[in-house]
């Protein structure tokens, strides 16, 4: 039976990245998926340049248009222009993108079984064993990157699940509507074939709707804290009802899927023994915003030399870097999102207060701007907004916090 120096159970963005920058690092890595790619992801596949950036990689075939900043839309149907002349991000199908980053892993050499549902894993001190339905496989460490029902995280005990106020629910649905449909609702005029991503607040509490647009698909999707909701589908359906009478659209659905996503800061634990959680299964996912992938792809980045180590030494306990390296590099981001998320979703009055300043104050448009479009530190952001409203808008204030 081969040993593995490392397997990586999951090839999302997380288990792929990380798999292909262990193989850079000279490491011997198995990559198990229970898909065969490529494979429907449930995502807006909305991304800021840090993800393109982080790549060591183009990615440039899968995109299929650059967002040029948000139009965010209040509950009472304020219209907050978030556009910019320059691009902030982009926009792909987590079909295109996750394959391409499987086939990557796989390019630079590791070995990838799809179609292997990993049923157990095992940390015997000495070794991590990994059970699928039809093998098994050891290995020296595992990489949990199997999201968030991450059955490595369950089977060595790093947690048992998230709870509903640990969790937001999604739908996400994928419209075909052709390319003038998507210009004419999304496009910007900055560049005939760029667009702006649409967030809507006030159709469901403690979170947003969305429409992403693709090249001739909008991506429609709502997603809210999981305790706070118990008719997500109800409130999405009655939205897209009046969406699409009002931009007299009869679109084609292609897929109509749903899915869960960490919504609270990262999981307590994310090294344990000889595994470590990366990617969703760690719970990096931004509280606010439910972006989630440039943490999937920068913790397989920031895992990579910490696996060299932990196998050039062989010594386990050196795993604990990882804890620390991540957390150097977003946990401000996982906290402030957590406390942005708290204020602006407390109440449809908060959104709409926030949104009413968004759009009336540019200092306000920017920070809103630049949060989304991850440009600035959300520490700083967070800073900058709190101090504007408290001298420009202590009324505002008071009742954002009443
Ligand atoms: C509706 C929705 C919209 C979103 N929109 C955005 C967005 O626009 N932008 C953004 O940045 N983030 C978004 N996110 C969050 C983002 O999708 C996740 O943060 C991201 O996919 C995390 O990547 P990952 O690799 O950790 O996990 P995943 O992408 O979930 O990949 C996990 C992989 O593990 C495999 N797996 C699971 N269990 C097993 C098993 N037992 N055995 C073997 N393999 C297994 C799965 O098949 C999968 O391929 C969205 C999430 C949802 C639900």
């Amino acid at each position: 039976m081969t040993e593995y120096d490392v397997i990586v159970v999951g090839g999302g963005p997380a288990g792929s990245t990380a798999a292909r920058r262990f193989v850079q690092q000279g490491l011997n890595v198995l990559l198990l998926d229970k898909e065969t790619f490529p494979r429907v992801k449930p995502c807006a596949g909305g991304f800021t340049d840090h993800v393109e950036n982080a790549l060591d990689f183009s990615m440039e075939e899968v995109i299929q248009r650059r967002a040029y900043g948000q139009t965010i839309h209040s509950p009472s149907g304020i219209i907050v222009d978030c556009s910019r002349p320059e691009t902030s991000g982009s926009l792909v199908m987590r079909s295109d993108f996750d394959h391409l980053l499987l086939k990557k892993a796989e390019e630079a050499g590791a070995v990838v079984k799809q179609g292997e549902k990993v049923v157990k894993a095992t940390d015997d001190g000495n070794f991590v064993t990994v059970t699928t339905e039809s093998e098994a496989y050891t290995g020296k460490y595992l990489v949990g990157a199997d999201g968030i029902n991450s059955i490595v995280a369950k089977s060595l005990g790093f947690y048992k699940g998230w709870t509903k106020d640990s969790a937001a629910v999604c739908i996400e649905i994928e419209a075909e509507v052709g390319e003038e449909v998507v210009k004419r609702i999304c496009g910007v005029p900055f560049d005939e074939e760029g667009v702006t991503i649409h967030i809507f607040f006030g159709p469901v509490p403690y979170g947003y709707v969305w429409c992403f647009p693709k090249r001739s698909i909008l991506s429609f999707g709502a997603g809210c804290r999981q305790d706070k909701v118990d008719n997500l589908r109800g409130l999405f359906d009655e939205w897209f009802e009046k969406f699409k009478r009002k931009h007299n659209i009869d679109p084609q659905i292609v897929s109509d899927t749903s899915a869960r996503v960490p919504f609270k800061e990262a999981a307590k634990t994310t090294v344990k023994g000889r595994a470590i959680l990366v990617g969703d299964a760690a719970g990096f996912v931004n509280p606010y915003d439910a972006e989630g992938v440039v943490m999937a792809v920068k913790s397989g980045i920031i895992a990579a030399p910490v696996l060299r180590e932990a196998v050039e030494s062989a010594n386990p306990l050196i795993l604990k870097q990882y804890e620390k390296a991540w957390k150097s590099e977003f946990k401000d981001t996982l906290k402030v999102g957590r406390n942005v998320a708290k204020l602006l979703f407390k109440s449809e009055r908060n959104m709409e207060t926030i949104c009413r300043l968004g759009a009336e104050d540019p200092v306000m448009n920017d920070v809103m701007y630049k949060m989304i479009s991850g440009l600035e530190s959300y520490k700083t952001l967070y800073r900058t907004m709190l101090k504007r409203i408290l001298t420009k808008h202590p009324k505002a204030g008071v009742s954002l916090y009443t």
